[in-house]
Formats: structure tokens, C-alpha cells, sequence
């Protein structure tokens, strides 16, 4: 009896044991998804980063978007494709913009996308990306490195994917390039819902065309909010493709201006280094 006893106490000291494990195993479970209690450290006391971009090496953006910038001292992004006509007839003006802070980003040198995908009859079929072998990509991506240095002097700096188009002969091509940047921005998405799972090396951007100046408040609002990061990607400002017009981007950087304590405005270059360094 004793023994039976004892048995049981043994069989219900485990039963408590492996409650208690699965109920705490349900807790740690519950905090992973709830992310109201990370708390992430921007500079300066900052609820969010926001990183204004600029695609394709466009003249409206030499134009446009550089004195905006300039009037405010905030610092962009801007990402070249190197084979454009920008680049040739204005390097000295791409230069320049480097020297003021901002930063010149690779966009590869031609800009290639996939043309099996839908909607892609514009792809040139001398520059598709399905028919490129990952080591001509990679090797066209570093020999972009190597003239932006030649341009900006800079060794360090960040990548955004051209169409967001990463599968190169079946395979992804971030993780080749990976080696060559601090940061990518690789694809389409929205506001994080928080800092804890952001990885500056696979960054969502968010990349607006016909939208109105209260609309992209909205959504720095939302940064603010949920403690993250606002990751725009636009193209032409008030001219060239994708536009957005010089009044839309203006009031952008005009609410930004005012709340300067809520908002830190940088390259992606300086927010994908305080993401993996600071923190
Ligand atoms: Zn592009």
C-alpha cells in the first residue's frame, strides 16, 4: 500500500511537473506574439526611424527631392541604376548629393527583371532576368559597389532589388549579396508591427505612387505608434515614373519637420548599422 502510495505521489508530482511545463511553455508562447512590451531604441529618444528612398536614378529626383531634403537637412537614400542616362549626363550632381550626407545606394548597373512574370512585356530581352546565371547578377551587383565607390568614395552601403525580383535560376539572391551591404530593401510590405523580428538585411518597403501628403502621415503615424520604422521607396517626384507629386512629398517632410523629437529621418545605410550595431 505504502508503495502504491508512493507511486502515486511520484506519478502525480510528475502530472504537476508537466502541467506546469505546458502552462509555461503557453506563456512564452502568449509573449512571443504580443510584441507591446518590446520597447526599441531609436536615437535621440526617437518612436520611429523613417528612411525616405528614391529609386532608378532620376533627374526629378536630383531636381525635386534634393532641395526638399536639403531645406530640412534631412537625409535620403537614393539608389542608382548606374546604366541610367542620369548617372552619365549628371554624376557630378549624384557626387554632390553624397558629399551634403545622403546616400547613394546600388540599384544594380542595368536593372534587370524577370520577364516570365505577369504584366512584364516592358522587360528588355536583352536585360531579363531569367535568362542571367546567378554569377553574372552577382558580379554585375559587386561592379556597381566598385563605380558607386568611384562616385562617392564610400565603402558602405545598401541595396534595393530591382522589380523586387530575388529568384535568380531557381535560387534567392539575397543571400549571395549579402556580404556586399549593411542593408536590403527587398520587397513590398507595410508598417512593421514592431522592431523585434525586422531584419534590415530583408527589409519590406513600402513604395507609393498617386497617394495623397495625409495618406503617407498616416503611415508615419503608424510607425510612431507601433515603435518601428517607416520604409518608403519612391520614384520621380513631381516628374518621371511612379510619381508622386513635389506637394505630396512636401507635406511628407513638413509633418516630419514638425515632430523632429518623434521621428528620426536618415539613410538606410545609418538605420540598417543602428538596427544591427545598437541594439
Ligand atoms: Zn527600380
Amino acid at each position: 500500500m505504502v508503495k502504491l502510495l508512493k507511486a502515486f505521489n511520484l506519478f502525480f508530482l510528475a502530472y504537476t511537473f508537466v502541467t506546469f511545463f505546458i502552462a509555461a511553455n503557453a506563456m512564452a508562447d502568449l509573449k512571443s506574439t504580443d510584441n507591446s512590451d518590446y520597447k526599441f531604441n531609436w536615437p535621440n529618444g526617437a518612436k520611429a526611424a523613417v528612411s525616405l528612398s528614391y529609386d532608378d536614378a532620376l533627374a526629378s529626383q536630383l531636381d525635386n527631392a534634393i532641395p526638399a531634403l536639403n531645406h530640412y537637412g534631412f537625409k535620403g537614400s537614393f539608389y542608382l541604376t548606374l546604366s541610367a542616362k542620369s548617372v552619365n549626363e549628371r554624376w557630378e550632381d549624384w557626387r554632390a548629393i553624397a558629399k551634403q550626407g545622403h546616400e547613394l545606394g546600388n540599384h544594380t548597373i542595368n536593372h534587370a527583371c524577370r520577364a516570365s512574370l505577369p504584366n512584364r512585356q516592358w522587360v528588355d530581352k536583352n536585360n531579363n532576368l531569367d535568362n542571367k546565371t546567378m554569377a553574372q547578377i552577382t558580379k554585375e551587383i559587386i561592379e556597381a559597389n566598385q563605380l558607386l565607390t568611384a562616385i562617392d568614395g564610400q565603402k558602405i552601403r545598401t541595396f534595393t532589388l530591382p522589380c523586387t525580383d530575388n529568384i535568380v535560376e531557381g535560387r534567392d539572391l539575397l543571400p549571395e549579396i549579402a556580404p556586399y551591404f549593411v542593408g536590403i530593401k527587398s520587397h513590398i510590405g507595410v508598417i512593421p508591427a514592431s522592431m523585434k523580428y525586422f531584419n534590415p538585411m530583408n527589409a519590406p518597403v513600402i513604395a507609393p505612387s498617386r497617394v495623397t501628403g495625409q495618406a503617407l502621415i498616416a503611415l508615419v503615424k503608424q510607425a510612431a505608434k507601433n515603435n518601428s520604422i517607416a520604409s518608403f521607396t519612391f520614384h520621380g517626384i513631381g516628374a518621371d515614373h511612379l510619381a508622386i507629386s513635389t506637394e505630396v512629398h512636401q507635406q511628407l517632410l513638413d509633418y516630419l519637420a514638425i515632430n523632429k523629437g518623434i521621428y528620426w529621418v536618415d539613410t538606410f545605410r545609418n538605420i540598417s548599422l543602428h538596427i544591427t550595431q545598437d541594439n
